[in-house]
């Protein structure tokens, strides 16, 4: 497996710049509300085991590791990032060179995203154009292409997911990391980055992004973790959200200060469940490696590790809209 982590590794061992001048260089004050890192408070320590990074830490789908940045939380907005996160630089090229484990999961979220924005659909001024931020191998193009969308454009960084979407859906998708001055001002009805907005280095540059890419009467959706949720609360440490490609992790109130701060209207945030297979449930679960495949082949033994099951497990579906 090629290490993508080069960049990373490098930096965390401090060849070059020591770690204390490489931090102090790259610290960052909330991107959310901008207030500064002194005022926040520890929430979870560093824990990066270079030996581990691999291709895979920055995949979607993969089997969780625990490895974290420090994390601290926002006093004002109630946001946890890290703030000593990775620069733009090594976050591109480690996106860029990351493994992609394509799977139905990908099918099974894309429809659950449909059905979690079924209100905000309804409520939008036109359904023409759309853009997802974040886009994977394209699935979700797919689904709004069948809610009569007609132009779909979708942002990826890895050459890899890319490579896996069939050859018509390659045709929506930009290689790259979303730039605002990639798209003309007010073309876009409908902006979506679902599972993205914890991966960027700068959250409230691409909710404002996104705000001047809508036409009037347009709308921003956005799916996050919701780190007060009953279910990361449980798991603490254990929790698959506490993860080292994450640079901020969102809460209820952390999520709609982004949107409202950006300019949008009829902020709705809610909880939705994912549908995904046992098997896919069984591979996410906090649980010894030996027990979980003991578990699955037990499913497999019974048929029954296709059986797909509706979770709440804690993640948050916010739209807001472009006043017209
Ligand atoms: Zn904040």
């Amino acid at each position: 497996m090629a290490s993508v982590a080069a960049p990373l590794k490098w930096r965390y061992a401090g060849l070059g710049l020591c770690e204390k001048e490489w931090f102090m260089k790259n610290s960052r004050s909330c991107p959310v509300c901008n207030t500064g890192s002194d005022k926040a408070k520890l929430f979870i320590d560093k824990n990066i085991n270079l030996a581990k990074l691999s291709s895979f830490s920055f995949a979607s789908r993969k089997e969780p590791e625990y490895m974290c940045h420090r994390l601290v939380q926002c006093p004002n907005c109630d946001l946890v990032y890290a703030d000593q996160p990775p620069g733009e630089e090594e976050l591109a090229h480690a996106y860029h060179a990351a493994d992609y484990d394509s799977s139905e999961e990908a099918n099974d979220a894309a429809k659950a995203y449909i059905l979690a924005m079924r209100p905000t659909l309804d409520k939008l001024a036109r359904r023409q154009s759309a853009l997802e931020i974040g886009t994977g191998t394209g699935i979700f193009l797919e689904c709004l292409s069948r809610e009569g969308f007609t132009e779909l454009v979708g942002v990826e960084p890895s050459s890899a997911a890319i490579a896996a979407a069939p050859e018509y859906r390659r045709a929506w998708i930009r290689e790259g990391m979303f730039e605002k001055k990639d798209f003309a001002p007010g073309s876009f009805d409908l902006i979506c980055c679902f599972m993205t907005m914890e991966h960027v280095r700068d959250p409230e540059m691409v909710a404002s992004a996104a705000f001047h890419l809508l036409r009037p009467g347009g709308a921003f959706v956005t799916v996050t973790h919701d780190y007060r949720s009953f279910v990361n609360r449980l798991l603490g440490r254990r929790s698959p959200i506490i993860d080292i490609e994450h640079m901020q992790l969102f809460s209820e109130r952390s999520v709609r200060y982004l949107f409202e701060s950006a300019g949008y209207a009829d902020v709705t945030v809610s909880a939705f469940a994912n549908t995904y297979s046992l098997r896919y449930w069984m591979r996410l679960a906090p649980l010894p490696r030996g027990v979980k495949s003991a578990a699955s082949s037990f499913a497999a033994a019974l048929g029954m590790d296709n059986v797909k099951l509706k979770i709440n497990v804690g993640n948050l579906t916010t739209s807001g809209f472009k006043h017209v």
